[in-house]
């Protein structure tokens, strides 16, 4: 309700970020979404008389998020989100919004090229649309990816927070570690017969039935998906699909 009146002006920023229908500035009195960026505007100012440099970037990215989100005027079209490090190649990573018709665009830059990478994930701007959403939606990209990149670290704050990154980070890993046991109680004969055949399945997290295994037709080279839902395999690679038998098959043939 109206505690955070007396609290820091990063609490009450972040407060604002959550796009609250009612946001409390007294006991009992409260702001509209309409006047959100006269409130803001306030806060900079106060910011900038503290000389948090990186308090007023955040309020800036606030701002220009509750722009969007209320319709209202502003200069630029993207908000910054958060720079990451990819665990995996080492390269610093942006992340922004971007303004595009009715909808919040995700994009990325990263340090060897500073061009915007659609990646692919977007939200529909509506007027209850909060950091909360732009935190699922980070959240779903890092998940997507961690396959293939591993999950990044925190480097600088935008809209979002170290804490707010790290609790999106241990979400994903939970997850992941909850599907891995639940893919090693759920081992089927044909994960036996492939961990046979010296291909090493390995669950990967992604749900309770899927699994990777190194893929025979390319002698290893790269994994292939595994499903025990149904004990079938899949080569996006080398096109190739099917089950125990086709494999046997395949062995039998002489691979
Ligand atoms: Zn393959």
């Amino acid at each position: 309700m109206w505690n955070h009146i007396n609290a820091p002006l990063k609490e009450k920023v972040d407060i604002l970020a959550k796009n609250p229908y009612r946001f409390y500035i007294g006991q009992n009195v409260w702001a509209h979404r309409n006047s959100r960026q006269k409130i803001l505007e306030d806060y900079l100012n106060e910011a900038i008389a503290l000389e948090d440099f990186e308090l007023c970037q955040k309020i800036k990215e606030v701002k220009t998020f509750l722009s969007f989100v209320n319709n209202h005027k502003t200069k630029r079209d993207y908000v910054f989100i958060l720079e990451t490090e990819e665990t995996m190649w080492d390269v610093e990573v942006r992340y922004y919004l971007k303004k595009e018709d009715n909808l919040l665009k995700l994009y990325k830059t990263n340090d060897t090229n500073e061009e915007f990478h659609n990646c692919d994930a977007s939200l529909e701007i509506n007027d209850y649309l909060s950091k909360k959403d732009v935190i699922e939606l980070l959240e779903n990209h890092f998940e997507k990816w961690r396959e293939f990149y591993g999950l990044p670290r925190f480097r600088t704050e935008g809209l979002i927070d170290e804490k707010e990154f790290y609790t999106m980070v241990d979400s994903i890993k939970e997850k992941r570690d909850h599907y891995i046991n639940k893919a090693k109680e759920l081992k089927t004969p044909f994960i036996d017969f492939l961990e046979k055949a010296n291909l090493d399945p390995i669950p990967n997290g992604k749900n309770e039935y899927q699994w990777l295994a190194k893929c025979p037709y390319s002698k290893g080279k790269h994994h292939m998906m595994v499903s025990t839902k149904n004990n079938t395999y899949g080569c996006g690679w080398c096109k190739k699909k099917g089950n125990q038998r086709d494999l046997e098959n395949y062995f039998k043939e002489g691979n």
